[in-house]
């Protein structure tokens, strides 16, 4: 029987390609996050992109495009995420799954 290594997440996510466009295609308006209770970002993205320190820094490389934070931000949170996907050849190239 073939010997299967499993990979974490953290391995999986290692695996994807990005190709970086100098404009981001995902925004955060502070002006909006300094009024939300719950900021649900922090704790939804699944690259862990969001951070808190006195305020909410986001980094748009790494984004796996999936939508979570515009889901949640705009369901939960206070509408601070402007959301897009990247421009066309700019993005996450899935190589694993
Ligand atoms: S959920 Fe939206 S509004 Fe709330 S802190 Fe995060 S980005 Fe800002
Ligand atoms: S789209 Fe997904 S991976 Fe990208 S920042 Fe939002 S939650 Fe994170």
């Amino acid at each position: 029987m073939r010997d299967v290594k499993r990979l974490s997440i953290q391995d999986r996510l290692g695996l994807n390609v990005f190709e970086l466009d100098k404009e981001a295609h995902i925004t955060v308006d502070n002006e909006l996050c300094r009024d939300c209770q719950l900021k649900p970002c922090l704790h939804s993205c699944p690259a862990k992109l969001y951070e808190f320190e006195e305020e909410v820094h986001f980094n748009y490389e790494g984004c796996l495009e999936c939508g979570t934070c515009f889901i949640v931000c705009h369901q939960m949170g206070n509408k601070g995420v402007n959301w897009s996907y990247p421009r066309g050849g700019f993005g996450v190239y899935y190589r694993y799954g």
